[in-house]
């Protein structure tokens, strides 16, 4: 008898590089040769953790990436990166002068060095092995963080909520600025239109890079944002922090919130606060996804079942009265480990 056997093969990156460097010719892909060999190898290995992570559940399937229209960046070969008098050696490109705000030791070798061009300027990322932080923390000191969409977090022990920089007005007035500039684009792409086909103008393409600066503008805005906010949390120096489980992904799938999710980048708080709080020795918990935040008092323990989300003060019988968001905090900061 013979039993038939189905298995699903994974995609494997050194079996793509090598099907890639028999099939492709030499004379049709010119720029290829231009870079180090290094930086193409680097890209399959990229290519290799991205069908990891998606066969693993964690990200999506892989997308398919242009030189045309995908994020410019390359792998830059480590064992080949020196620094030395506010230069950089990178393979294949030279001695290149860089501007930096960050300390940068003088080591042999650096982790994953990579370049990338946001729209205006190159930059060399890497990392270094370091010590954890050596910091005294405040033994008595739990923190709780509770995350919305109204603020961008409440924090059980600062007086104010961190804002949600969405609704500065320097964020507002640059989304109107985004806006008007792609209706323009879009109306000159409507008009210079050759039947059905678009036609990039030179107008468009100087359009089109208004349009880049400012979505590359607004980037730095929120990062800078949230760098400030989770850095002012971790100073407290508290010996924990605990957040709520936040259902991210589910969340995503509501229209409303995602669009208030992505631009909070709700996501990169938690993993600064995750990574900040493992630098300086703060223990980090996710407390469990039903643990009633916001439903209990923080004074007495009553849980209200009926709490609406239209219910932004939380009253209780025991005469507490407080902000719903700061009293989940609280309750976050006092979560007890199953
Ligand atoms: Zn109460």
């Amino acid at each position: 008898m013979i039993k038939s056997v189905k298995i699903r093969l994974k995609p494997n990156g050194k079996a793509i590089k090598k099907i890639f460097n028999n099939t492709i010719k030499r004379e049709e892909y010119e720029w290829l040769y231009e870079v180090s060999s290094q930086a193409i190898s680097e890209a399959f290995n990229d290519l290799q953790r991205a069908f990891d992570n998606f066969l693993n559940g964690k990200s999506k399937y892989p997308r398919f990436k242009t030189k045309k229209r995908s994020k410019q960046s390359f792998y830059v070969r480590y064992d080949r990166m020196n620094i030395k008098n506010n230069t950089v050696n990178i393979e294949k490109i030279g001695r290149v002068k860089f501007t930096t705000n960050y300390y940068i030791p003088i080591l042999k070798s650096y982790v994953n060095p990579r370049c990338h061009f946001d729209g205006k300027y190159w930059y060399l990322t890497f990392g270094y092995e370091q010590d954890e932080n050596q910091v005294e923390l405040n033994q008595d000191l739990s923190i709780g963080i509770d995350l919305g969409v109204t603020n961008l977090a409440v924090v059980s022990h600062m007086d104010n909520p961190i804002k949600n920089i969405n609704k500065s007005p320097k964020v507002e007035k640059l989304e109107k600025k985004l806006k008007r500039l792609q209706r323009k684009c879009s109306r000159k792409y409507e008009m210079n239109k050759n039947g059905k086909k678009f036609i990039k103008t030179k107008n468009i393409i100087k359009l089109e890079r208004k349009i880049k600066l400012i979505h590359r503008q607004l980037a730095n805005i929120r990062n800078n944002h949230i760098h400030q906010a989770t850095n002012s949390i971790v100073k407290l120096r508290p010996y924990r922090i605990v957040m709520e489980d936040l259902n991210i992904s589910g969340m995503m799938k509501n229209k409303h919130l995602s669009k208030a999710i992505r631009e909070q980048k709700l996501h990169e708080f938690l993993r600064q606060i995750e990574y900040k709080s493992k630098f300086n020795g703060i223990e980090f918990v996710k407390a469990d996804r039903f643990f009633p935040s916001s439903k209990m008092c923080s004074s007495c323990g009553n849980i209200k079942k009926d709490l609406k989300l239209s219910d932004r003060i939380y009253t209780c019988n025991c005469g507490l009265k407080i902000d719903r968001d700061k009293n989940a905090s609280i309750n976050l900061s006092n979560y007890k480990l199953a």
